[in-house]
Formats: structure tokens, C-alpha cells, sequence
């Protein structure tokens, strides 16, 4: 199957409220914009570096989404363009983004990064985590972010009733912030959901699914 017949199944079988992350890493601009050309917008990243030089060849119109794990020191590079990033797993990372982001002048929209799985490969953080930064004074002094939502990466298991509990978690956790909001802390959206797994999240309340080898194939490495 093409790369345009991959997307046009996926986005079949989509409720409309469920956006969908082309998952691009590693893959070459000819393949970004083989999906460029079939319609898709939004494609993601998980290396700064790859996501900058992918920016400044591919048309302006593509939002790019930094889903991977961030190091502070590198967000300047991204924050005149990135469209969301998805991986935002503390508050100094939180702290860096704001402070890159009014340098450009713009606000930048985040998805603060849940731990739902039980593997400590996996990065994010816990509800008592966010409540801490939401309650805390300077939470309020950021101005130049914006908080969507959450995002979250199931267990790497092929038992599906884990990964099912892995996302309710996440839901959960959202529907518990649903009433609080402030001007830079306003969620709707729920990242869950990759090429393996992201039917049993979109039963779960995922509005948000990154696909990468569903619609690109198989990469080599990551
Ligand atoms: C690579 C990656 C994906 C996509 O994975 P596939 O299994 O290829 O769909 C989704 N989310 C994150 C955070 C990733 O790093």
C-alpha cells in the first residue's frame, strides 16, 4: 500500500473529533511529502535537530509536533515554529518553552507528559506532579505557554487489557482537570494512541492518535 492509501484507510476509520499525527521521524522529506500531497498537515517528530531541518525544506503550511522526550537546551531551536509539543514531562522544561517562546513573541501550545505505563523507560508526569505546578505561584507568571492537554504512551506489551487500563488511567486524569482552568492551562485534547495501539485508545477517549509506521512503514531505527 501507497503512503496515500495508508492515510485514506486510517482516516476511514476516524470519529471526526480525532486528529491525526502523521509520524514522520527518521522517514525522508520525499515521504513526508508523498503525505503532503494526499492532504496531511500535521506531522511529527521525536529529534529537534531532524524536525528543524525537515522545517526549513518542506512547505510552511505543515504543523510540525515535537512528540519525543525534550532537552531544555534544545527547545530554542524549535520555538519560532513548532506547532504542539506533546512531551512535556517537567517545569523546568515547562519554564524553558515559555521563556523561548516570548523571545519569538508567541505562545506556545504544550501537552504535559503522563507516566501511565509501568516501564521505567517511559518518561511523564503524575497527577500529583501537575498539581503542583498548576497551584504554584509561577505557573501563573507563564504567559507564553499554552497547556491543551495531556499525552500519554501505553506499555510496549502485546496484552491489550494493559494497554486499555494504561489509557483509562490517562482519561481519568483528564476528566479530573476538567473543571480547572486558567488562561494558560485550558485541556481538550488527549495524545494517545501509535500505530499499534491506537483503535483501543480512540475507545478510550483519545482525540489526538500519532501514527508512524501504519502509514510510512517500518523504520529501521528510532
Ligand atoms: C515513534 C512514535 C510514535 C509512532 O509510532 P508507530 O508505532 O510507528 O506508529 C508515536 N508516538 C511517539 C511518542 C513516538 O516516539
Amino acid at each position: 500500500m501507497s503512503i496515500k492509501n495508508n492515510l485514506q484507510h486510517i482516516n476511514s476509520t476516524l470519529p471526526s473529533y480525532v486528529s491525526l499525527i502523521a509520524v514522520s521521524k527518521t522517514k525522508p522529506t520525499s515521504a513526508i511529502l508523498e503525505a503532503y500531497e494526499a492532504g496531511q498537515r500535521a506531522f511529527g517528530e521525536n529529534k529537534i535537530q531532524e524536525m528543524v531541518e525537515k522545517h526549513e525544506t518542506l512547505p510552511k503550511d505543515i504543523q510540525w509536533h515535537m512528540i519525543g522526550h525534550l532537552q531544555s537546551n534544545k527547545v530554542k531551536y524549535m520555538a519560532s515554529f513548532v506547532h504542539l509539543i506533546h512531551g512535556v514531562d517537567s517545569f523546568k522544561t515547562l519554564k524553558e518553552i515559555n521563556k523561548q517562546a516570548l523571545k519569538h513573541e508567541r505562545v506556545i501550545n504544550c501537552l504535559l507528559q503522563l507516566k501511565i505505563a509501568k516501564e521505567d523507560t517511559k518518561f511523564g508526569l503524575s497527577k500529583l506532579d501537575i498539581e503542583h505546578i498548576l497551584t504554584s505561584e509561577e505557573f501563573t507568571s507563564l504567559k507564553n505557554i499554552h497547556i491543551k492537554g495531556f499525552m500519554g504512551m501505553a506499555s510496549f506489551t502485546e496484552d491489550s487489557s494493559i494497554i486499555r487500563t494504561e489509557f483509562k488511567t490517562l482519561q481519568n486524569i483528564f476528566s479530573t482537570f476538567q473543571d480547572y482552568k486558567t488562561f494558560n492551562f485550558n485541556p481538550s485534547i488527549i495524545s494517545m494512541g501509535m500505530s499499534g495501539d491506537y483503535k483501543i485508545a480512540i475507545e478510550e477517549g483519545s482525540t489526538m492518535i500519532r501514527v508512524g509506521s501504519s502509514i510510512f512503514g517500518t523504520r529501521n531505527y528510532t
